[in-house]
């Protein structure tokens, strides 16, 4: 640390000069980010208000308070009742926080255990790491969830399974409804996690896509994760938690906060409210119809781009885009990863999984018609030479 402070001219300079080597989400080369510029009136808010801590909600009632009405809003977007929750630091806290009262509601199994498709998030080997929670995870067939693979990995250890709505690789919605299902009067806990879908699906309803059940229209779901820093363009980090509460919901016990006794749902203690005040205003601000018009572009994008895809020899779509996320693939299984070093060469910020050879576009609101064209003519000029 600097014994004497510098001026404010010089380090504004200096950070300049270290932050030029980012990426620009209007560059037009960034297609494999779940994130993108927040909404304009939500960066408006957020600075006034980096005092505010829900760490300590006795202490900012009002803030908490915004921080209800916000859950209540969600609740009802997914079509729940009675739903409660917290906004989350991102979908990672937020699937944590489900595995942890999915095992907590069920203290009679020693050795819990939680399945998930093959497309769950990284999170949620990351809830076993932490948790003395095994994951057991059911196979895809063609990049959809083996049904059959996932119900016989139920057992008396099960307390938990997990449904994806906008898989992080291809926005696959799980077969929600028969999974709900296969645990029906089982005693197990259901979570969602459409960290991703949440702010995409409840809009592509709206706009007469073909969208399955999947939210608190099932009665055997239990939470949902819903992210505001993804499509909700919310700002960083901003995650969502909701659930139908259980009676015997266990809360964090924090007795020494300056505004009296709370009890958290979170798993941070001190936590930003400015991202949450700001959400709260940006979805008072676009409403149902501002979201269904950012979606209704997204999806017109998504779809050039999957027609421009698939019209390359050699390229292949990995699935239909259910949302706007397109992945693709090699016709001969040649590994997806050669092209994607060319791509890199050329500054396209990609997706690429691996384990299913794929590599996938997340055609955000900030991804042009004219970024995707781009995009489009280098990889024929790579798939033409390689
Ligand atoms: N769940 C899904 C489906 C995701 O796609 C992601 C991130 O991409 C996460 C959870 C984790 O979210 P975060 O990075 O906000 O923790």
């Amino acid at each position: 640390m600097l014994k004497h402070g510098i001026s404010k001219e010089s380090i504004l300079k200096t950070l300049t000069e270290k932050l030029k080597n980012d990426y620009q989400y209007d560059s037009g080369f960034i297609l494999g980010s779940m994130c993108s510029y927040p909404q304009e009136f939500g960066k408006e808010i957020y600075v006034n208000y980096l005092d505010k801590n829900l760490g300590d909600p006795g202490l900012f009632p009002g803030t908490a308070a915004i921080e209800k009405e916000l859950i209540d809003d969600l609740g009802s977007l997914y079509n729940g009742q009675n739903i409660t929750g917290s906004i989350t630091s991102g979908g990672s806290e937020a699937n944590l926080i489900a595995m942890r009262v999915a095992k907590n509601l069920r203290p009679d199994i020693i050795n819990p255990e939680i399945i998930v498709p093959a497309s769950a998030h990284a999170s949620f080997y990351k809830g076993e790491d932490l948790m003395n929670i095994k994951i057991r995870t059911a196979s895809l067939s063609n990049y959809q969830l083996d049904l059959e693979h996932f119900e016989s990995l139920i057992n008396k250890n099960t307390c938990g399974v997990v449904g994806i709505a906008g898989s992080s690789s291809l926005g696959i919605v799980d077969p929600i409804k028969e999974i709900a299902e296969l645990i029906e009067g089982k005693n197990i806990y259901f979570h969602i996690d459409a960290a991703f879908g949440g702010f995409v699906l409840p809009f592509l309803e709206l706009l007469d896509y073909n969208v399955p059940v999947w939210d608190f229209r099932i009665k055997e779901l239990n939470s949902i994760t819903s992210d505001p820093h993804k499509m909700g363009l919310g700002i960083i980090p901003s995650g969502g938690f909701l659930i139908r509460e259980p009676e015997d919901l266990i809360y964090y016990e924090i007795p020494y906060l300056a505004g009296g006794d709370f009890k958290h749902l979170s798993i941070l203690g001190t936590r930003p409210d400015a991202n949450v005040i700001a959400f709260w205003a940006i979805l008072k601000h676009l409403g149902i119809n501002g979201f269904k018009k950012i979606i209704k572009n997204c999806m017109e994008n998504t779809n050039y781009l999957a027609k421009k895809l698939s019209d390359i020899e050699g390229i292949k779509l990995a699935a239909k885009p259910m949302m706007n996320l397109v992945g693709f693939t090699t016709e001969d299984g040649t590994s997806i990863s050669i092209i994607d070093d060319e791509l890199r060469k050329k500054n396209w910020m990609l997706g690429k999984f691996d384990e299913f050879n794929l590599i996938r576009i997340v055609v955000m609101p900030h991804v042009k018609k004219e970024h995707l064209s781009n995009f489009i003519d280098d990889l024929e000029r790579i798939t033409k030479h390689s």
